[in-house]
């Protein structure tokens, strides 16, 4: 191995698995550049409500790592940032990064003034579309850098408007995109994982049926900084689930999808059990899946937990069913082949 040209890295992906990647080079001495795509750290790990195996927030786990980060004056973070291009050689790279404007400056205090007097709104996405925020916002309360971000679907009155509410001068929208090069002897990427899309699963119904929903979306209702505050609502009608399913291996472990299995939706789907369970001590909650995965002595004993719930049912066996345009409620004689809120 040729010594490196370079002694900085580059790390792509700012979510826990780049956090940790980043930390731990600037902590032996490297010089690191965090590129991340999104106004904000935190990847998947910010949108969840708690983290299994112990079940407590991801605030906890995000808010050591920035600290960590914002102690570190090795580590330059840029958001709203992806790499264009990566020439040359093992230990001597130069990578080009785009960075898209934000429209707001180091000065912002994430005050919120901006939302306040901003009409136009745009789909949520940290929220998977299941509401709408302003134009101006915050990522989420757990966002670093703890600054806002405007989006360029923001009318032109409301441009005036945010302008004049910020008292600390932060909002520029003379910002424009910059495309700049890095010299680098090491580039790690930590890009993460992507939702499959569910309206490709045809026969769970999802985008045809508003009660099927995603575990994506499923933590965001349950998050308390979600679209529902924390509550787990029907989607159809906002009234409490009483019998709700899980479809294991949706999309995994299946030649016309993914092949492979996920690792962490036998997991998911426990933890949601808990969160349902603590909102609803009564209803049942069916889990049908194939094989259950839950390795090691930590996550068996997880399992073992919740098997002593006796409104909780493990179903061994592959989902089929359609539902029928229209089916709104659940006949009990199909119940264990529905995958949604009755
Ligand atoms: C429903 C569900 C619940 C889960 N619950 C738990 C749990 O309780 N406990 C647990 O241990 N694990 C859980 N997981 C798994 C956990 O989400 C992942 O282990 C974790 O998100 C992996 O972190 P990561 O940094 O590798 O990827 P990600 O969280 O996906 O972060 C990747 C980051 O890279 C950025 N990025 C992507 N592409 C680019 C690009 N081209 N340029 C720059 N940046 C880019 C993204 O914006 C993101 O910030 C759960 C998963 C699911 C689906």
């Amino acid at each position: 191995m040729p010594a490196p040209v370079s002694g900085s890295i580059m790390v792509v992906g700012g979510g826990i698995s780049g956090l940790t990647t980043a930390l731990e080079a600037a902590e032996v001495g490297y010089e690191v550049f965090l590129v991340e795509k999104e106004a904000s750290l935190g990847g998947r790990v910010a949108q969840l409500k708690h983290y299994f195996p112990k079940l407590c927030p991801p605030t906890c786990g995000l808010e050591i790592n920035y600290r960590r980060l914002k102690d570190n004056k090795n580590i330059k973070v840029f958001t709203m940032s992806e790499v264009q291009k990566v020439d040359g050689q093992a230990g001597d790279y130069t990578v080009t990064v785009k960075t898209r404007p934000r429209y707001v400056n180091e000065n912002c205090t994430a005050c919120g003034e901006c939302a306040k007097v901003c009409e136009t709104e745009i789909s949520n996405d940290f929220n998977f579309g299941m509401n709408r925020r302003k134009a101006a916002y915050l990522p989420h309360n757990m966002a670093f850098p703890q600054r806002c971000v405007i989006d360029p679907a923001m009318s032109s009155d409301d441009r005036e408007r945010v302008k004049a509410a910020c008292k600390y001068d932060a909002v520029d929208f003379d910002m424009q995109e910059k495309t700049f090069d890095l010299k680098v002897g090491a580039v790690v990427f930590n890009t993460g994982w992507q939702p499959y899309d569910a309206t490709r699963i045809d026969n769970l119904g999802f985008g045809r049926y508003q009660n099927v929903i995603t575990n994506m979306m499923l933590e965001r209702m349950a998050a308390s900084n979600g679209p529902t505050e924390g509550k787990i609502l029907r989607p159809s009608d906002e009234k409490a689930p009483q019998t709700i399913a899980f479809a294991q291996c949706a999309g995994s472990r299946d030649e016309n999808h993914l092949s492979y299995c996920s690792y962490i939706c036998c997991m998911a789907s426990l933890k949601h059990a808990t969160y349902l369970r603590a909102q609803y001590p009564d209803a049942k909650i069916y889990i049908y899946y194939i094989d259950l995965r839950t390795p090691g002595r930590k996550y068996e004993k997880f399992y073992a937990n919740l098997k002593a719930d006796e409104n909780i049912f493990f179903v061994k066996g592959r989902y089929a069913a359609h539902l029928r345009s229209g089916q709104t409620g659940c006949r009990p004689e199909l119940r264990r082949r529905r995958f949604y809120y009755q």
